[in-house]
């Protein structure tokens, strides 16, 4: 968030990994039998169990979202071409992030919140929130970049909520602008360290 708060979702991966195999006991199972019946009931139950987790989670923390900011906004994210990785789509899809989105809206409505979608197509994990400079594309494993143009050490995420903000508030990145009026970064040496710092 742009406050620099940071929220870690429940663990739904102890659940998921008993749904799994209990899926692969179930296909060996006989149709029809009484014991096939009882691992669906299984099944069922821990999916219940990860859909209450999740629920509970996402409406509180959609109430306190909603009601200490006057203005919510949000990124929409290419969830299906975001992950290549299948054990990381499933991961992102027990988040519930669509879930979390109709959340903020519906409770934005009620409590006359300005509520904000800003295109998956503004490089907000790209750009340099403090001075606009746009390093370019970086691998979802970089966690902290450190920009060239005003020397500031970002955390990936930090950085990519102020650029939503700021986007969402109206304002326009403007790399000509940028480059014109910026102090120009020297091109890469060989021999230099890394520019875009590797995950600790
Ligand atoms: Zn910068």
């Amino acid at each position: 968030m742009s406050n620099g708060e940071k929220v870690i979702s429940p663990d739904y991966s102890k659940k998921d990994r008993k749904i799994r195999k209990l899926q692969r006991k179930l296909a060996r199972q006989q149709k029809g039998s009484s014991r096939l019946e009882i691992t669906r009931l299984r099944i069922a139950k821990q999916h219940n169990q990860i859909a209450d987790t999740r629920k509970d989670f996402l409406h509180k923390l959609s109430t306190k979202v909603v009601s200490e900011n006057q203005a919510i906004i949000l990124e929409d994210l290419n969830v299906s071409g975001m992950v290549k990785n299948r054990r990381l789509a499933r991961v992102i899809s027990l988040q519930g992030w669509r879930e979390f989105r109709v959340l903020c809206e519906v409770k934005s409505e009620k409590f006359n919140r300005d509520f904000r979608v800003i295109s998956r197509w503004e490089p907000t994990s790209q750009t340099c929130s403090c001075c606009g400079y746009r390093w370019g594309k970086i691998d979802l494993s970089v966690r902290s970049v450190l920009c060239l143009n005003c020397n500031t050490q970002h955390d990936r995420d930090e950085n990519a909520s102020q650029n939503i903000k700021m986007v969402g508030m109206g304002h326009r990145h403007d790399p000509k602008r940028t480059q014109r009026t910026g102090k120009t970064g020297s091109p890469a040496q060989s021999g230099e360290a890394s520019r875009i710092t590797a995950p600790r």
